[in-house]
């Protein structure tokens, strides 16, 4: 069994509603389960502004899936939310991004291992907080280490 931390964001329709109903799609993934989920978090849009508030969350999950099978049911996930969100002609509602996947450090032109932006997101770093406040990131110190240095982005409970 490996374990993985899951990133989830939507900013569309109802994200709340979103992450909620993505959460209850990764308890049913194959050859995993979910372990635990962390509060929902508001936050500002990152790079595009102009855009919905976002809300953010992450997840942990057990996985006998090899990390390149457990993409492919993370964006077959984000692809039946994205039907309901092409019917309406929006942008995509939901995000699901691999963070953590044990101690992997991979590059590979599909999955970067750990995911290379997670130590510097606050909507990203608050949620794994939650889930695995001691965690240690492959090759970059400990979560903890990297808070204050986000703590300026906009994030609130939501
Ligand atoms: P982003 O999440 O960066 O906003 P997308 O969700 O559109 O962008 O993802 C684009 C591609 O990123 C995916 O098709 C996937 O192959 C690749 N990718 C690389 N590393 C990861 C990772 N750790 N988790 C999820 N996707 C990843
Ligand atoms: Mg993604």
């Amino acid at each position: 069994m490996s374990q993985a931390f899951i990133a989830l964001g939507a900013n569309l329709g109802d994200p709340a509603a979103t992450i909620r109903a993505a959460f209850e799609a990764l308890n049913e993934l194959p050859e995993s389960r979910l372990l635990a989920c962390s509060e929902l978090y508001r936050t500002a849009p990152v790079g595009m502004t102009g855009q919905p508030e976002f809300v953010n969350a992450a997840a942990r999950i057990e996985t006998t899936l090899a990390p390149e099978a457990l993409l492919d049911a993370l964006l077959a996930i984000e692809h039946r939310f994205g039907r309901i969100r092409a019917e309406r002609n929006g942008p995509r509602t939901l995000d699901l991004d691999i963070l953590l996947y044990d101690d992997l450090v991979i590059d590979t032109p599909r999955l970067t291992l750990p995911h290379p932006r997670l130590h510097l997101r606050a909507f990203v770093l608050y949620p794994l907080a939650d889930l695995a406040p001691d965690l240690a990131l492959p090759g970059r110190g400990t979560l903890a280490a990297w808070l204050p240095a986000v703590a300026n982005q906009g994030i609130c409970p939501l």
